[in-house]
């Protein structure tokens, strides 16, 4: 690969592990970035201590990327979640396996490990060139937005890792859609994953619960039943538990008009137990005080059942006892795609080889989440984005090779 000129657009985990891999074979790699600054998404993932993959089975790792199971498997299994640790070891960052299977640093933050690793990659000869802002193809090369004016770079191949649409602000503003759509480059429409959702709350439960955790609880979707727990907000619904549910609830209201989230508030209980000891309670007592004493809710979860169950005090026991186990919370929306973790769209599989090349532009490859592919938190995205970077440097190498 001597001599080879490579051009990777977009420095966050896809583009650099790219960089790694081409650089290593002796390719003269350049990785443009449109922000001053590289991985800034990947630092903000480290904030809330960088989940960097998952200790789970392989097997069933390979099956939470949904639709995207079968295409992404090849570039898993070329790179593992335990290739991950070994990887994040090599440049100095050991990890650990949290309580729930999740595997982090243990520092609990990016910035060591992406510092060591712009480090390792400029010594490997990577050049690194921020505020370089790629603006569309021209002629035959890349068109760049620089500090010093407008750049043309030609490249021998190209990597777009440009990431998907959620966070903007960060520098993945996808506003490559349209360049590619010119080139006749399918991309389906980005829409929020790992996202929250609004619920029209009352004046005054928002006023009194909004940044109230609901804790060990079960909730119920197409996604199936899963315990954790989520949080009030000023909007509506936002957590772990709730993100573990997003596609699917995003999925069934756009699909539907309508969905809605099903919380057990007491998954400890049976429905029959819960309703005989609220028929046993005193009909005097007040409802707040005859609900504690006899289903142990109070505080947020009691006022989440008020909230969505206005009359609850006037039901009988059975109703209540049902609604306790099973509360819909009727969703209107999900968050803006500008606050969610991830994105779910982006370009077709159907336009990329299995290589990662864009079959409409030889030696023009793709990987990360500008890809149409999701998956739930859990390190499963930084895993998929470092493993299609890599694997589309082998396609770029295989290419190179071929011609
Ligand atoms: C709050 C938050 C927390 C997260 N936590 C986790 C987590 O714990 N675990 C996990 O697995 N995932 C997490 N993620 C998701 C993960 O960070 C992303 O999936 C991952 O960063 C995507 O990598 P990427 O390389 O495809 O794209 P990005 O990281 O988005 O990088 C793309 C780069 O391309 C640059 N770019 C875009 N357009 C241009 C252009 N025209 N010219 C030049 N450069 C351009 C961007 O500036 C950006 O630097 C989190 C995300 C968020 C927002």
């Amino acid at each position: 690969m001597k001599g080879k000129t490579i051009a990777i657009i977009g420095g966050g985990p896809a583009g650099l592990m790219a960089a790694e891999v081409l650089s290593a074979s002796g390719c003269d790699v350049t990785v443009f970035e449109a922000m001053p600054t590289f991985g800034r998404k990947f630092l903000l993932a480290g904030k809330s201590g960088l989940n960097i993959t998952h200790s789970e089975e392989f097997d069933t790792f390979r099956t939470r990327f949904g639709r995207a199971n079968a295409r992404l498997r090849p570039a898993l299994d070329e790179f593992t979640p335990q290739d991950i640790r070994d990887w994040a070891l090599g440049l100095g960052t050991e990890t650990f396996v949290g309580s729930s299977g999740r595997v982090f640093p243990k520092v609990m933050k990016a910035s060591p490990l992406l510092r060591s690793w712009l480090r390792r990659l400029e010594r490997q000869g990577v050049r690194l060139m921020p505020r370089h802002r790629w603006i569309g193809f021209e002629k035959d090369g890349y068109a760049f937005d620089t500090p010093s004016g407008p750049l043309l770079v030609h490249a021998d191949a190209c990597l777009l890792a440009l990431g998907g649409a959620s966070w903007p602000r960060l520098g993945s503003d996808a506003a490559w859609v349209a360049w590619l759509e010119a080139c006749d480059i399918r991309t389906n429409p980005f829409r929020p994953a790992n996202c929250g959702f609004d619920v029209a709350w009352s004046d005054a439960f928002r006023e009194r619960l909004a940044g109230a955790p609901v804790k060990s609880v079960t909730a119920t979707s197409e996604a199936g039943t899963i315990q954790g727990e989520f949080v009030i907000s000023r909007h509506g619904i936002e957590g772990s538990l709730i993100y573990a549910h997003a596609a699917a609830l995003r999925d069934r209201l756009e699909q539907a008009g309508g969905a809605a989230l099903v919380v057990d508030l007491a998954p400890g209980r049976t429905e029959v137990r819960l309703a005989r000891d609220l028929a046993r309670q005193d009909r005097k007592a007040s409802f707040a005080n005859r609900l504690r004493k006899a289903t142990g809710l109070e505080g947020v979860k009691a006022a989440l059942l008020r909230e969505c169950v206005p009359d609850a005090s006037l039901l009988d026991a059975e109703t209540i006892a049902s609604r306790v186990k099973a509360l819909p919370i009727p969703l209107l929306r999900p968050r803006p795609i500008e606050e969610a973790i991830s994105s779910a769209g982006g370009i077709a599989w159907a336009a990329i080889d299995e290589t990662f090349m864009l079959k409409q532009l030889p030696g023009v490859f793709a990987a990360g989440e500008m890809i149409d592919w999701e998956a739930p938190t859990g390190g499963y995205l930084l895993t998929a984005c470092l493993a299609t970077g890599r694997a589309a440097a082998r396609g770029i190498e295989e290419w190179l090779a071929g011609r």
